[in-house]
């Protein structure tokens, strides 16, 4: 039975309740990959009441140099569910990042980054990688300890703590067991971070033992990273610090194809955010050119969050049968693999005829 076939029997009798989701279309590609995937997500039937917040520039510019104002964050609060659209960081001192923000004050401590290849619907040199990278998200170089010390030297600290290391580390395993997979890297630089990625080291291997179905091993972040880059599908599930998991989710995107194809979930203990890995992407911005797939991805998990999976089956089986047929966007499309050149609102009406 081909996808399509298969996407056409996914029918769900469930009665759903509407669930209410905090939605903000965000800065540069933003609003058009935003609109594309609530076009979508709208004709699969999904049941979401999507509430609009502003985050990022304007609210920036507005001179709220947090970027996000009191209304939105009760929304954010009372909806429990973000679903958010990439958004700009103006450059300049004063401004905090909007993301680190919203995952710190909302204890977002888990993020989630998938990254498969599609071969050879979409070129990649490794039709076997089929990696997830769990990210540290709240600690590390991105507690925002940043400071002036003297006129000439300034200051970042790196915070690592064992309840933070505990709880990545396990939900990493627990993963691993809920999806299937078989092995868990532990990527660190405890060779020269001796306390802090120490720690990390220590726990990852105190928590390994109870799960010894899964096979684990760690790998100084240097060479990991080398060797992810080269020979991609030796890797199943990656655990790592946050600066470390930032850098290396964004490499392996872009060597499964491309950094539009990916989604992400930052997952806490009462609030959940889904939302594309890449950022605003300022050079392509309103020219219809961008790929949604990475916030189309992003909501395949949020609706398996609210309890929608079948949905969720249902929005990845047309996505995919799109890239099959070889309906593709500028960053994907090439020469003698794909038949169309789309545009972003045209990719998406094909997924949504392949619904
Ligand atoms: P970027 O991810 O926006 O862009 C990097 C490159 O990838 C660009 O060439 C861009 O055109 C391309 N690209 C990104 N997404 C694409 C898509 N969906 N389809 C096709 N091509 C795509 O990274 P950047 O240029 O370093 O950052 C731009 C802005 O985004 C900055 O202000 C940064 O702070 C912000 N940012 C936001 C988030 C977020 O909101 N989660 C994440 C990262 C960066």
């Amino acid at each position: 039975m081909s996808t399509l076939e298969a996407n056409k029997q996914i029918k769900s009798n469930k009665l759903y309740k509407p669930v209410k989701i905090a939605v903000a279309k965000g800065d540069g590609i933003g609003p058009e990959i935003m609109n594309a995937t609530l076009r979508i997500l709208s004709a699969a039937g999904a049941h979401i009441e999507p509430e609009f917040i502003e985050l990022g520039e304007k609210v920036y510019l507005s001179g709220n140099t947090s970027g996000i104002d009191d209304a939105s964050w009760e929304a954010v609060n009372n909806n429990k569910v973000i679903f958010k659209a990439p958004i700009t960081t103006p450059q300049g001192k004063g401004y905090k990042s909007l993301n680190v923000t919203l995952r710190k004050s909302l204890g977002l401590f888990a993020n989630i980054r998938p990254v498969q290849a599609l071969t050879p619907y979409v070129p990649s040199h490794f039709p076997a990688m089929d990696v997830v990278v769990i990210r540290e998200n709240e600690e590390d170089l991105y507690a925002g300890i940043e400071h002036r010390q003297t006129q000439d030297v300034y200051q970042c600290l790196k915070l690592i703590t064992r309840p933070g290391c505990e709880r990545i580390v396990r939900y990493a395993f627990e993963y691993a067991k809920a999806y299937g997979r078989k092995k868990v890297t532990c990527m660190l630089k405890d060779n020269i971070m001796k306390i802090t990625d120490g720690l990390f080291h220590k726990v990852f291997d105190e928590i390994a033992v109870e799960y010894p179905e899964i096979q684990n091993e760690t790998q100084i972040i240097d060479i990991g990273s080398a060797r992810l880059a080269n020979q991609p599908e030796n890797y199943d599930v990656i655990v790592t610090a946050n600066l470390y998991g930032d850098i290396i989710s964004d490499i392996a995107a872009e060597i499964g194809g491309s950094v539009g194809m990916c989604g992400s979930a930052n997952i806490g203990k009462n609030v959940a955010m889904f939302e594309a890995i890449h950022g605003s992407a300022p050079d392509i911005a309103g020219k219809n050119i961008a790929n949604p797939s990475g916030l189309i991805n992003a909501a395949v998990s949020m609706l398996a969050h609210i309890g929608q999976p079948e949905i969720g089956d249902k929005v990845k089986n047309a996505w995919l049968v799109t890239l099959e047929q070889g309906y593709h966007t500028a960053d994907i499309y090439r020469e003698g693999v794909s038949k169309e050149r789309l545009g972003t609102k045209e990719f998406a009406d094909h997924v949504i005829t392949n619904l």
